[in-house]
């Protein structure tokens, strides 16, 4: 590691925990500086504090990706104190995993607003200080699951299904400006996210079948995917756009 990304500033959203802390670590240690937009002010403070150490500058928030005001609010604040918006992380997800029959269609706004509206708007409001300096970088959360499809997951596959197809035509409508949009497609990590979907004797049993179909035979970390988006923002990715790539031990190898 060196100091690839010194003098930029990522933004970081759902970078209080999981992977998204994970990502804003990485990339702190190549020498950006960071912006948090997480759901609440308080995790994204002690995630901030965290991240500071290592000597950057950071911006923590408590910011709802959903709440269009308020992500041009955060980001707004975030450019005035650190200067620039050069790389976006979409990374705030939620997940529920339930029949679709048994779900009820009053439930399925939530899910569609946090993982791809919050994506849009994030997206929306970054941009424009992209394509006026001419450089930028989005990387955004796909999943595994929206490339192969998950039993109990039909809301959020459509959901990761969405991202990486809209970052597809957004890296055609932004190549001019020198902004390159791709995709991590994470398979399973352990985060709360998926500790939380994988409670108890049956999320164990679930835990243990999904690890012997992983050909590396183990669940991933969330510093192997922050490892990736480092990769996509740094000039070694610097022909790469519109990519989704896998990052999951081997275990679904699509071409
Ligand atoms: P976690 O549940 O561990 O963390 C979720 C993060 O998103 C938190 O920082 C949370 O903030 C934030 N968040 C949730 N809702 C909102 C919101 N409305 N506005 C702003 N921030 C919000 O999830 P993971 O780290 O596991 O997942 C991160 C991403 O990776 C997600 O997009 C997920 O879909 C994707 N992914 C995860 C996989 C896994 O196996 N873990 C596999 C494939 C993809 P707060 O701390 O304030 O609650």
């Amino acid at each position: 590691m060196g100091l690839k990304l010194k003098g930029k500033t990522a933004v970081v959203t759902g970078g209080s925990r999981g992977i998204g802390r994970a990502i804003g670590l990485r990339l702190a240690r190549e020498g950006a500086s960071i912006g948090i937009l997480a759901l609440h002010e308080d995790k994204a403070q002690k995630t901030g504090a965290e991240i500071k150490a290592l000597g950057v500058e950071v911006i923590a928030l408590g910011c709802d990706v959903t709440d269009y005001a308020q992500v041009k609010a955060g980001v707004e604040k975030v450019h005035r104190a650190l200067g620039s918006i050069d790389i976006l992380v979409n990374n705030a997800g939620i997940d529920k995993v339930q029949p679709f029959v048994e779900t009820d269609h009053s439930s399925w706004d939530r899910i569609i607003d946090v993982n791809y509206r919050g994506f849009l708007i994030a997206c929306h409001v970054c941009i424009p200080y992209m394509i006026e300096q001419k450089s930028g970088n989005i990387v955004s959360l796909g999943s595994d699951a929206g490339r192969i499809g998950n039993p109990g997951e039909v809301l959020y596959c459509g959901t990761k299904a969405a991202i990486m197809a809209s970052s597809k035509a957004l890296a055609r409508e932004l190549a001019r400006y020198n902004i390159r949009v791709n995709c991590v497609s994470p398979g399973p990590v352990r985060t709360d996210l998926w500790n939380n979907l994988h409670e108890g004797e049956k999320g164990e049993k679930v835990t243990e079948a999904v690890t012997r179909a992983i050909p590396l035979r183990r669940l991933g970390t969330p510093e192997e995917v922050a490892d990736v988006v480092a990769f996509f923002v740094s000039e070694d990715a610097r022909y790469l756009t519109g990519q989704v790539l896998s990052v999951d031990g081997g275990l679904t190898m699509i071409g």
